[in-house]
């Protein structure tokens, strides 16, 4: 955990008006880590609400992560339909699944996979957790960090569009920096007890005020801390004179 971390001026002053902004978003990690992959796989390109349905669907089809495995693929793509691109999505899973089995038959393990994943995790400090989770067929960088921070309140900090955004034009990370080296860059800097409140208040930021197109820097409580105003296109973040 990187608790020791000491934050700049600028990120606390960030953080801080994020704060009074938003509120403190709290976590609710449900320490399920396969779960939880499996759940981030299924929200790829759709709705919380159509792959919540669809995870749903999928534990209740089969108990246990093992008879996803084994199962017909076409019976997983079955019960996943609802969450689109079903047909991708059970080959993926069942990829990850097969993986796990095969990591854990030459470590000569026996574990059901769901705790030989906690377990796998659990001995690794959490950039070395994240770059764990990436070996797994069809993990990227966003995916891992989601299933360290949401499910295990690990400090990862997953880099969506929005935290990628706002976080350059803040001045959070530099303007080069593209979204893969951002987490490991704002992970780095940002006390792991704030990552959480952090990511979420800048996607609300990112969905609310701060849009790709057309920012509304007029109405926007982090003017004053912004390193974007005036400097990348001054008629764009200025603010109307009333
Ligand atoms: S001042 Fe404008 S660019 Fe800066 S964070 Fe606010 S909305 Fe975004």
């Amino acid at each position: 955990m990187a608790t020791s971390i000491i934050p700049t001026i600028h990120l606390t002053r960030v953080y801080d008006l994020l704060l009074d902004t938003y509120g403190t978003p709290v976590n609710e990690p449900d320490y399920d880590p396969l779960g939880g992959l499996i759940g981030t796989i299924l929200s790829q390109h759709t709705s919380d609400i159509n792959s919540e349905r669809a995870y749903k669907k999928l534990i209740g089809t089969f108990p246990t992560w093992e008879e996803v495995r084994d199962a017909p693929t076409y019976q997983v793509a079955e019960a996943i339909k609802s969450g689109g691109l079903a047909n991708i999505k059970s080959v993926r899973i069942q990829d990850v699944l097969h993986t796990l089995t095969e990591q854990q038959a030459q470590q000569g393990g026996s574990k059901a996979l769901a705790e030989y994943l906690s377990d796998e995790l659990a001995q690794r400090a959490t950039e070395e957790a994240w770059r764990y989770l990436q070996q797994l067929p069809g993990v990227g960088p966003k995916t891992a960090a989601c299933v360290l921070m949401f499910h295990l309140d690990r400090p990862a900090l997953p880099i969506d569009t929005h935290v990628h955004r706002t976080s350059q034009r803040l001045g959070l990370i530099g303007p080069k920096v593209n979204a893969n080296q951002a987490h490991i860059l704002l992970a780095r800097v940002t006390p792991a007890e704030w990552v959480y409140p952090l990511h979420v208040n800048l996607i609300t930021h990112g969905r609310q005020i701060c849009h790709a197109q057309r920012p509304e820097c007029g109405r926007c409580s982090l003017y004053h801390a912004c390193a974007y105003v005036g400097s990348v296109n001054a008629q764009e973040t200025a603010v109307p004179v009333s």
